[in-house]
């Protein structure tokens, strides 16, 4: 949720600014805004709506400077528009100041700022950072550096920040608490993101700033960084790393748009994620990371996974997989109930997080909670180096690449992809599995690749499918067992790319409350592969259809029988039943992105959403 972007150097910055908006305009998209140090002035331009709209605004002004701090919103206080947009100035001009996160206490530092005589222009939380820092310069007469750092001592919340000021026209400063910043090292300058994707094109050296850093930049000085938890805030070591990240990765390939290209990445994603994990010849499946902690895990009570969207989707996949192969309980919580419910959690609980850019504020804060609570807190993510990596005492990547379109599909796929490799893992030290059984599903994890590459050729009749879709108003999914979590999240795609409603459930379910809502309008997408409850999902269809329900069913290559009760009908290669989520989501994925298509929608930027939800 919202992107930051800063560049300092001897080059251009306004080229450099726009370029990397354009690159985190997926973590929001209400406005945006750039500001540029020119000669002993900032001049600041901002624009509601998408930063093609500053682009434009720009066009014929003055971008000049060889420093600048640039934004792109999504709103969390204060409307979507031009007052509230990013940067913020402070009264005198002197400061320029952008930021993502939520301060907390903001209304009281707000009325506290106004009694004392300042005047705000914006309806934002952030707008208070800027008139304190100036205020804490003014009234101690200190560099900027410590202004920053005595205002952010009374600051709750969470925060990235960049920050300009006429003052120090060859510096930046950056700040970082619970939102993500990291810096790109370059030979005479400095590129700033609230990811790597505005700075891989100029440098690979990079450092992820920790909470509590406060970092100085400048092309003569170099970086400098303290911490505002250490009381002497002594200059720390800073630690350069290599950003694992190409350009090929976050362009579009030759796709219409992120969100294609993704889904079709799907097969190469999930290959990533197994690879070096699964040795066919040993029949052994471990995930490097985890080593450390499988002792703990296999002999955990039990497993809670706290997750949020379509992350917590994947959750409940791996609830059915581990209380299945690893025989443990596993509670699944959205993170975002679990951290306010004062929940129990026992020391021999073993908490998996999930997040795909693992900056997701409330998933952070259950990892936060388990750990003071004594639990093992495992993390699963995508984003190397990303503060869920840093703050978990183990975990494992997913290697799915960028994902940069706003509704996350390879995300969800190589989630489900690691948290299967986990069960297996877990349940051979466990041996909670038989060796045939173990043998088979790691052959079939292995051929998944080639499953999804084969449903990419229905794609055609999957927009045919659309079309009809695509003028109902709603649309109920429905699945059963480990099929249940991929109705929820078929759902999810539709109504965050589609906006038409949708509602996902679990088949049986239908006859306690929604089959109140089936008439002729009403399209059934129903999951009714070969799996153990299949007849059960057959009757449930018959219950549909007696109601004049249209359905559309995903089902296993060769059956007849659903096919024959459905108006339209998509095949998945046969499939081990506890794998069927890796494969089933696809042609969901498919179907939303063409639905999306034709009623207009911008898939890879659906209204009111952002992608890293780094805010509560
Ligand atoms: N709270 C700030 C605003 O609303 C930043 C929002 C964000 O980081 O998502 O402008």
């Amino acid at each position: 949720m919202c992107g930051i972007v800063a560049y300092i150097g001897k080059k251009e910055a306004y080229p450099i600014l726009m370029k990397g908006l354009e690159r985190l305009e997926y973590r929001g998209y209400d406005s945006a805004g750039v500001a540029l140090m020119q000669s002993d002035t900032i001049t600041l331009y901002k624009k509601r709506g998408k930063v093609s709209e500053l682009e434009d605004y720009c066009e014929q002004r003055d971008t000049s400077g060889h420093a600048g701090i640039a934004h792109t919103r999504w709103a969390t206080h204060g409307e979507p528009n031009e007052q509230n947009a990013h940067p913020h100035l402070s009264e005198d001009h002197r400061i320029a100041l952008i930021h993502n996160g939520i301060i907390e206490n903001y209304l009281s530092l707000k009325k506290e700022l106004l009694n004392r005589g300042y005047k705000f222009l914006s309806e934002t939380d952030t707008e208070v950072l800027v008139h304190l820092i100036n205020e804490m310069q003014q009234k101690n007469n200190v560099s900027l550096e410590e202004a920053v750092l005595l205002a952010l001592a009374n600051v709750e919340g969470t925060y990235a920040l960049a920050i300009l000021s006429v003052d120090n026209p060859d510096q930046l400063i950056l700040a970082k608490k619970g939102s993500p910043l990291l810096i790109g090292v370059g030979d005479d300058d400095f590129f700033v993101g609230s990811d790597g994707a505005p700075i891989v094109e100029y440098t690979n050296k990079v450092v992820y700033l920790d909470d509590g850093d406060v970092a100085v930049v400048s092309p003569d000085k170099g970086l400098r960084i303290r911490n505002i938890r250490d009381e002497h805030a002594l200059l720390k070591k800073p630690n350069y790393q290599l950003l694992e990240m190409t350009l090929e990765q976050i362009e579009k390939g030759g796709f219409e748009t992120y969100m294609l290209k993704e889904i079709y990445e799907q097969p190469k994603s999930i290959r990533d994620s197994m690879r070096g994990r699964i040795n066919l010849q040993k029949d052994i499946v471990s995930l490097g990371g985890l080593i450390e902690y499988e002792h703990k895990m296999v002999n955990a009570k039990r497993f809670i996974i706290a997750a949020c969207g379509t992350s917590w989707h994947a959750g409940l996949v791996a609830e059915y997989l581990i209380e299945s192969l690893v025989r443990i309980p596993v509670e699944v919580e959205y993170a975002s109930e679990f951290r306010y419910r004062n929940p129990i959690i026992y020391s021999d609980d073993v908490l998996i997080a999930i997040s795909q850019s693992g900056e997701t504020a409330d998933t952070l804060a259950a990892v936060d909670l388990a750990k003071r609570h004594g639990a093992t807190v495992i993390g699963i993510c995508n984003v190397v180096g990303s503060t869920l990596a840093r703050e978990t005492m183990a975990g494992s990547y997913t290697h799915a690449g960028p994902e940069i379109g706003v509704a996350s599909t390879k995300a969800f796929t190589a989630q489900v992809t690691v948290l299967t490799l986990m069960a297996l893992s877990l349940a051979q030290k466990k041996g909670s599995i038989s060796k045939s059984k173990y043998h088979q599903l790691v052959n079939d994890l292995e051929s998944i690749p080639e499953k999804i590459e084969r449903i990419f050729t229905q794609e055609e009749h999957i927009q045919k499918i659309a079309q009809f879709v695509a003028t109902r108003p709603n649309a109920i999914f429905l699945g059963r067992g480990i099929n249940y979590p991929v109705a929820l999240e078929g759902a999810l795609k539709l109504k965050e790319i589609s906006y038409i409603h949708a509602e996902g459930y679990p088949a049986a379910e239908m006859k306690h409350g929604p089959i109140a809502l089936i008439d002729d309008h009403m399209p059934i997408i129903a999951i009714a592969t070969e799996q153990l409850t299949y007849d059960k999902v057959v009757s449930n269809i018959q219950e549909v259809i007696a109601r004049k329900g249209t359905v559309i069913s995903i089902v296993t290559e060769g059956d007849t029988t659903v096919k024959g009760m459905s108006k339209f009908c998509i095949e998945i290669p046969v499939t081990e039943e506890l794998l069927t989520p890796l494969v089933a989501a696809v042609p969901l994925q498919l179907l939303a992105y063409h639905v999306a298509l034709i009623r207009g929608c911008d898939v890879d930027k659906p209204r009111n959403l952002a992608k890293s939800v780094s805010v509560e």
